[in-house]
């Protein structure tokens, strides 16, 4: 199977070219035909799959074929979770868009930054607008677009759309849009909620399954949550609770982390021990028994530390501070999902760190999803110089006494806080 087989113009075969993919994804091929005859399509895949241009080479072939917007009109939505996931996609239409003689205007809006460059981006309409719901429903109440003659919508990452509380947002949105288009909708997995929202919202839709790519081992769940990193302790203790883990290895950099860490836990109720290469053997033995056994719900770890270890019924991993290198993070995260159990392994990623969690992600050719979870959302908008705090001799910076203020906010959602909201990172 090629790509000139697929159905495709030429403006779009030469920016497939090149970016050097020699054939079409199972994806792609599954769904490309299928969205340019114009039915509804629901299609099961993974990022990686090559999702994106399933959806986007065909729309941007209907959309070529179709009026350009006036007024406000905007002619394909796309609906994403994320702010990451957004810009991502609106940078792979650009490209893949460019060999058009009149390339289509692409826009993309979220959340968390000004309203306003968005509002005047979209006089004059929009060929393809690429959103997060909260700031779609946003720009709608500001009479910024209209989705009246819009003919294509996607949402990407159903499943995520919902884990993350959309569906109010999603149900107003659909209200909104004309009953006559076509519609796709792309997850990763099919829980209830996705089923009832791909049967409200498709019309006799083709599904498009695919197996799930060949597993990078075991079975894996990688999460990745954005904190500021004076609040990690504080989420880390709410992610304990809040989802009853029995078990979690929880790796730092230093042994003063571990230390300094689990005491933190403790004081806030948990039962949590340090495990790190200072320690008497003997001292370590108990520590990783009592772990074990369950006498102890949180074990702070160094990689050191926590080489070889090996603990059945490990469901969760948390990299509290990143590993330093990519080889690192397959080692720690292989610390659960042992023996064909299921695993989670969560990474705090914080705006000093991003970049580095970047690379990690490159060396494995990985493009997670970033989450945020309620009452923790970053405040620090960009990478400051020093990791946390100031230095002896230097006087604070205003950035320092930000992060200060940040660090001892009880309310995430101080008002305010609300100017500096947190930017995007890429
Ligand atoms: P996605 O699943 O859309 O996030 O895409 C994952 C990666 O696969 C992106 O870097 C795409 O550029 C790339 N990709 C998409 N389609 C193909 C293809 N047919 N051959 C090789 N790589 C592809």
């Amino acid at each position: 199977m090629s790509f000139t087989s697929l159905g495709l113009s030429v403006p779009l075969l030469r920016a497939v070219a090149e970016r050097d993919y020699a054939a079409p994804t199972p994806i792609q091929t599954g769904a490309i035909p299928a969205i340019l005859r114009g039915g509804d399509v629901w299609a099961s895949a993974q990022t990686g799959s090559g999702k994106t241009a399933a959806f986007a080479l065909p729309m941007l072939e209907l959309l070529s074929a179709r009026s350009r917007p006036h007024g406000r009109i905007v002619r394909a939505l796309i609906l994403v979770p994320t702010r990451e996931l957004a810009a991502q996609i609106g940078e792979a239409i650009r490209r893949y868009a460019r060999y058009f003689p009149a390339p289509p205007k692409t826009l993309v809006v979220y959340g968390g930054v000004s309203i306003n460059p968005q509002m005047m981006a979209l006089g004059g309409g929009a060929d393809i607008l690429i959103a997060t719901p909260g700031r779609l429903l946003d720009l709608l109440d500001h009479n910024a677009l209209s989705l009246s003659a819009m003919s294509i919508l996607v949402l990407d990452e159903a499943d995520r759309l919902l884990d993350l509380g959309f569906s109010a947002e999603l149900n107003r949105i659909v209200a909104l849009l004309p009953a006559r288009r076509q519609s796709l909708l792309f997850s990763a997995t099919f829980p209830a909620s996705v089923q009832a929202l791909a049967t409200a919202l498709l019309r006799d839709p083709i599904r498009v399954e695919v197996a799930a790519a060949p597993a990078t081992a075991p079975d894996i769940q990688q999460r990745v949550i954005e904190v500021d990193a004076p609040r990690r302790t504080q989420l880390l203790r709410h992610l304990v609770q809040e989802n009853a883990w029995p078990r979690v290895l929880v790796f730092v950099a230093t042994k003063y982390a571990t230390e300094h860490v689990a005491e933190k836990l403790r004081k806030a109720g948990l039962t949590a021990a340090a495990l790190h290469g200072e320690l008497s053997q003997g001292a370590r033995t108990a520590a990783l028994a009592d772990f074990k056994a369950g006498k102890v719900q949180v074990l702070l770890a160094t990689d050191l530390a926590a080489r070889g270890i090996d603990i059945a019924r490990l469901p969760v991993v948390v990299n509290y501070d990143l590993p330093r290198s990519a080889v690192d993070y397959t080692h720690r995260i292989g610390r659960t999902a042992r023996a064909g159990e299921t695993g989670v392994a969560i990474s705090f990623v914080s705006a000093e760190t991003h970049a580095h969690f970047r690379l990690i992600e490159k060396r494995h050719r990985l493009e997670l999803p970033r989450e945020q979870i309620a009452g923790f959302e970053p405040v620090v908008t960009d990478a400051p110089a020093l990791s946390t705090g100031g230095v002896k001799g230097r006087r604070k910076s205003k950035k320092d006494k930000l992060r200060e203020a940040a660090a001892s906010m009880n309310k995430p959602d101080n008002p305010s806080l609300e100017s500096r909201r947190f930017r995007p990172w890429r």
